[in-house]
């Protein structure tokens, strides 16, 4: 199993899990050419793909998705959010607390708290084990017992907000929308070290600001932390998520 990043930034957020013989897609905010030249135009095995929220940056190309054919898993507020959306046959409303399977993907939803209603995904396939999908939120409620993968926000550090602040570069009112809506470095590690780690092969960081986090610093700082293999979403990284790696 492979995961591919194609974008992992409020540029755009899209992720492809690659099993031997079928596909997931993690978000659709990036267009579907792109997910084309990563799966090398074969988009044949393409189980579904599963959306955590409205904001343009995770669902800008739902439509275009669903024109492929591809069937698309979300809130019924994210296919709400596209008055134009007619036909609504690959479209299939999701809920917090629920299970639902995806080809030999199964994808369990968790509720998590961001600006909008949106999702994290425990997601379990049979090459890959457990993996925890979490973005877009200030916090996480829950700790999934017997993880293999964790791919976790990590958008800002305090330090580096009120630096952006202080010089100008950012509105102090961005303050207060990033405290309820993203997850800041300690808290990503908080969550890391009050987790279940024992079976965690690798941890992948999400959804780092351009502005107000430092990938290496991030990566270097959670890796020390946890003592496992880190990795920063980068546009274009593919990891090795099988269930035993090595
Ligand atoms: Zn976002
Ligand atoms: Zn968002």
């Amino acid at each position: 199993m492979k995961l591919i990043c194609l974008g992992s930034s409020s540029h755009g957020n899209c992720y492809i899990l690659k099993a031997s013989n079928e596909v997931l897609i993690i978000e659709c905010g990036l267009p579907m050419i792109e997910v084309k030249k990563a799966l090398k135009f074969d988009i044949s095995n393409i189980a579904g793909c599963i959306v955590s929220h409205q904001h343009r940056d995770h669902s800008k190309y739902l439509p275009e998705f669903l024109k492929c054919g591809i069937r698309v898993l979300a809130l019924e507020d994210v296919f709400n959010s596209f008055p134009t959306l007619k036909n609504r046959v690959f479209c299939k409303n999701i809920e917090p607390m629920h299970g639902y399977k995806v080809g030999g993907f199964k994808v369990y939803a968790l509720p998590v708290v961001h600006d909008v209603p949106c999702l994290g995904f425990v997601i379990e396939h049979s090459e890959m084990g457990k993996l925890l999908f979490i973005t877009d939120t200030m916090m996480l409620e829950y700790r999934i017992a017997g993880l293999s993968h964790i791919m976790l926000e990590a958008n800002y550090s305090d330090e580096l907000l009120e630096d952006a602040i202080s010089n100008g570069r950012t509105l102090s009112s961005t303050r207060e929308r990033l405290l309820e809506s993203h997850m800041e470095i300690k808290t990503t590690e908080q969550i890391l070290l009050s987790s279940d780690l024992k079976a965690v092969n690798e941890v992948v960081l999400l959804h780092l600001s351009g502005r107000h986090a430092d990938a290496e610093q991030f990566r270097t700082r959670i890796a020390k932390a946890v003592g496992k293999p880190v990795y920063v979403a980068n546009s274009g990284i593919e990891i090795n998520v099988s269930k035993l790696p090595y």
